[in-house]
C-alpha cells in the first residue's frame, strides 16, 4: 500500500500490452479511498524528472471520439510521447466530467446545448467546476519512485494540486491537440475561466460555437 497526500492506493498487478504505440507496461492499482481501479501506463525506466501525464477518464472522448472535448487526442498524444521518450500516463478512473460522473457529465452537456458554458453547467447541477482529487495520482507516482515530474498539461491547477499532494513539478510541458470546431468554445472557457494555458484564437468563452 502506498500513501501520498490524501491518496492511498494498493498495487494489484503489472503486465505488458502491445498497443498502437508499441509495448507498454500496464500497472493496476486499487484506490483504497474511492474503490476505483486506476492504471499507470508506462515505458521505463522511471525516476525523478520523468515525463508524466495525469489523465482523467473520459468515456465519451476516448471511446466514442466525442468532439465536445479533447481528451481522446490528448491521451493518444501523451501515450505517443511516453512511448517515444519514456514516461508514464497515470490514468484515473472516476474522473468523468472533471469528477462529477458520466450521467452528470451528459446532463451538463444538455445544459450546454441551452447556452451554459462548461463551468456554469457544472455549477448549475450543484457540483464544483472541478471536483477531481489527485491524491491517488500522487500515491501511484510515489509507488513508481517518481517524486519530481515534467508534467504534460495545459492546466496550472493540476500542477498546484499535485504539489499539494507532495509531487514536485519541475516543468509544465504543453499538450495542445484535438482543437476542433465543436470544442473551440469549451477550450476557450478552460482558457478564460479555469486558467488553462491555451492559444488566444480558440474562440469565445460562452457556450458552444
Ligand atoms: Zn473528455
Amino acid at each position: 500500500m502506498t500513501t501520498a497526500g490524501r491518496g492511498t492506493v494498493r498495487f494489484q498487478v503489472q503486465t505488458t500490452i502491445g498497443t498502437a504505440h508499441g509495448d507498454l507496461a500496464f500497472r493496476a492499482y486499487r484506490d483504497e479511498i474511492t474503490g476505483f481501479e486506476h492504471l499507470a501506463v508506462f515505458r521505463g525506466p522511471l525516476g525523478d524528472g520523468a515525463l508524466v501525464r495525469v489523465h482523467s477518464e473520459c468515456l465519451t472522448g476516448e471511446v466514442f471520439g466525442s468532439a465536445r472535448c479533447e481528451c481522446g487526442p490528448q491521451l493518444d498524444t501523451a501515450l505517443e510521447r511516453i512511448a517515444a521518450e519514456g514516461g508514464v500516463v497515470v490514468y484515473l478512473r472516476g474522473h468523468e466530467g472533471r469528477g462529477i460522473g458520466l450521467v452528470a457529465k451528459l446532463r451538463a452537456y444538455a445544459l450546454q446545448d441551452e447556452g451554459y458554458d462548461t463551468v456554469d453547467a457544472n455549477l448549475a447541477l450543484g457540483f464544483a467546476a472541478d471536483a477531481r482529487d489527485f491524491g491517488a495520482a500522487a500515491a501511484i507516482l510515489a509507488d513508481l519512485g517518481v517524486r519530481r515530474v515534467r508534467l504534460l498539461t495545459n492546466n496550472p491547477d493540476k500542477e498546484r494540486q499535485l504539489e499539494e499532494h507532495g509531487v514536485a513539478v519541475d516543468e509544465l510541458v504543453p499538450l495542445i491537440t484535438g482543437v476542433a470546431r465543436d470544442n473551440a468554445g469549451y477550450l476557450g472557457t478552460k482558457r478564460d475561466r479555469m486558467g488553462h494555458v491555451l492559444p488566444p484564437d480558440l474562440g469565445h468563452s460562452i457556450g458552444r460555437p
